[in-house]
């Protein structure tokens, strides 16, 4: 439906992540540069003609839809509580990247790896499973990045702690990181290193956390607050 004030939008691609469950998912694409996924183009888009010269292209705007958060339009979001900020403290939705906005909308920047028929290879992603894309554009550096932007509220990456594997986990992470052709033991230890628990939350050492990337389930616990261990990889049944 289209109208002067109605607009509707039709995916154009859905992402393929390691990505099942929202728990875990860095904030932010460049967090994780080792996540590796790919966007499936839908007709009439899977088509080489909609990609041709995007192989000299090295990172693309993706605009996509949040999909497991829509936001009912009867009950708008005016502020909101980012993680980052402890999740108590609110904030206007337009001064926030969280995922719950008027549209649905989101936007990330992601590394181009490979052109395939109808298929794109991309790197760093902080998307879902089978987020739907609605838009794909080339990044351009002259225009897109700004060398005097400043944003006070998100100053730095947010700050990572350590990440260690138990040595069953670690021989886990070779074997099922060669069977998916993927670099398993970086993968989760970008993820992981975002410190998933919510902000309110003091671990005891003897609580398991898991969180399902591609088909394993991943356990780790906190030896301490500031550490991680990764424990074992688990196949998902
Ligand atoms: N880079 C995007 C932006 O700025 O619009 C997304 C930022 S948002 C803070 C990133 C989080 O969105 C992830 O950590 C994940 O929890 C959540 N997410 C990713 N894909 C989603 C989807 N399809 N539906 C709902 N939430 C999603």
């Amino acid at each position: 439906m289209s109208s002067a004030s109605h607009y509707s939008l039709r995916p154009i691609a859905i992402a393929h992540t390691p990505f099942a469950e929202k728990f875990a998912i860095p904030r932010q694409p460049s967090l994780a540069p080792s996540v590796q996924g790919e966007l499936e183009l839908l007709p009439p888009y899977d088509d080489a003609r909609a990609v041709a010269g995007l192989e000299q292209v090295s990172h693309i705007w993706l605009t996509f839809v949040f999909h497991q958060t829509l936001t009912n339009h009867d009950k708008p979001h005016l502020q909101v509580r980012p993680p980052r900020l402890g999740g108590n403290e609110k904030l206007g939705v337009f001064a926030s990247r969280a995922t719950h906005r008027p549209n649905n909308l989101g936007l990330s920047v992601v590394e181009l790896l490979e052109v395939r028929p109808g298929r794109l290879l991309v790197g760093g992603l902080d998307l879902l499973d089978g987020t739907p894309i609605v838009d794909i554009r080339p990044y351009v550096p002259y225009a897109d990045h700004i060398t005097t932007a400043k944003n006070d509220i998100a100053a730095a990456p947010p700050p990572l702690i350590r990440v260690d594997f138990s040595p069953t986990a670690e021989q886990q992470a070779q074997q099922h990181g060669a069977r998916l052709a993927q670099p398993l033991q970086q993968v989760i230890t970008q993820c992981l290193a975002q410190d998933p628990k919510p902000a309110y939350q003091n671990p005891t050492p003897e609580r398991e956390y898991g969180v399902q990337l591609w088909d394993l389930n991943v356990v780790w616990h906190y030896p301490s607050p500031e550490r991680i261990c990764v424990l074992r990889l688990e196949p998902v049944s």
